[in-house]
C-alpha cells in the first residue's frame, strides 16, 4: 500500500481520545474537503510503497497496541485487507478512520470510526463543489458500515446551522444509536476551536449528543505526524 506516513501520537477524537496509539495514514483520498488538515495526503502516490509486514516491523517499537488506520480514505485502497488482516494477527486494537463513502464487509476492525462529510466540507470552488456534493454523503455505505462494524459516527460541525443537517442525515441513517454519535468543532486553531466549543458543548448537553475533542487541535495545532 502507499504509505503517506506512520507515526506515534495520542487518539485526538471520538470514543478513545486520549489513548497513546500508532498512525497509519494510507495516501489518496477521492475527497477534497474544504478544511481538510492532510491534504498532503490526497494525492494516490504520496507517500511510499510498504508492505503489511513492513509497516508491522516499522511499529512494532511504539509502546501501544491501539493502531489507526487513517488517510486519505483508507477504505478505497487495495490491500486494507491484507493491512488490516495482519495488525489483527498481532493482536492490534484496530480503528478505521473513515468518511463512510465507500462498504467493505468482513474487517477484522475493532472500532469503524465513521465521520460523514456536510456540506460545510465543500470546496470552495463551484465547479469542484458540484463534483464532491455527488460523493460526500453515501446513505447506502453508511449504513453498511453501521450494521457491520462496531462503530461511532462524528460530525463535524462548523456553525449552528450545521445542526439541522446533522439531524437530517440521522433520519436518512435510520436506527442510529445515539450514544454512539460525537459533534466535534471545525477548527485548525485553538482560540477558533474553544469559541465553536462552548456553543456546541451547550448543544450536546441538550441533545444528549456526546462531544468530541479535537486533541491534536489543542496540543499540536497544524503540526505533521501529531
Ligand atoms: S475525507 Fe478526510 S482526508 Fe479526505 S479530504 Fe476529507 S478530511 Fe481530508
Amino acid at each position: 500500500m502507499m504509505i503517506n506516513e506512520l507515526f506515534y501520537s495520542l487518539q485526538g477524537e471520538g470514543q478513545l481520545a486520549g489513548v497513546p496509539s500508532v498512525f497509519i495514514r494510507v495516501a489518496g483520498c477521492p475527497l477534497r474537503c474544504r478544511w481538510c488538515d492532510t491534504k498532503y495526503a490526497w494525492a494516490l502516490d504520496a507517500g511510499e510503497v510498504l508492505t503489511p509486514e513492513q509497516i508491522i516491523e516499522k511499529i512494532s517499537d511504539y509502546p501501544t497496541q491501539f493502531a489507526v488506520v487513517t488517510g486519505g480514505e483508507p477504505m478505497v485502497h487495495e490491500g486494507i485487507d491484507e493491512l488490516v488482516g495482519l495488525l489483527h494477527k498481532n493482536d492490534y486494537h484496530i480503528t478505521i478512520e473513515t468518511a463512510g463513502i465507500e462498504y467493505i464487509a468482513g474487517l477484522p476492525v475493532d472500532l469503524m470510526s465513521i465521520s460523514p462529510k456536510l456540506k460545510n466540507s465543500l470546496p470552495s470552488n463551484a465547479e469542484q463543489a458540484i463534483e464532491y456534493e455527488q460523493k460526500r454523503f453515501q446513505p447506502e455505505a453508511l449504513k453498511g458500515l453501521m450494521k457491520s462494524y462496531d462503530y461511532q459516527l462524528k460530525f463535524v460541525v462548523d456553525t449552528p446551522n450545521d445542526i439541522d443537517e446533522v439531524a437530517d442525515c440521522l433520519e436518512q441513517l435510520e436506527d442510529v444509536n445515539p450514544y454512539k454519535i460525537y459533534l466535534t468543532p471545525q477548527a485548525t486553531e485553538p482560540k477558533d476551536y474553544l469559541e465553536k466549543s462552548r456553543w456546541l458543548a451547550d448543544y450536546c448537553l441538550q441533545s444528549g449528543f456526546a462531544f468530541s475533542p479535537r486533541l491534536q487541535v489543542m496540543l499540536w495545532p497544524g503540526q505533521k505526524g501529531k
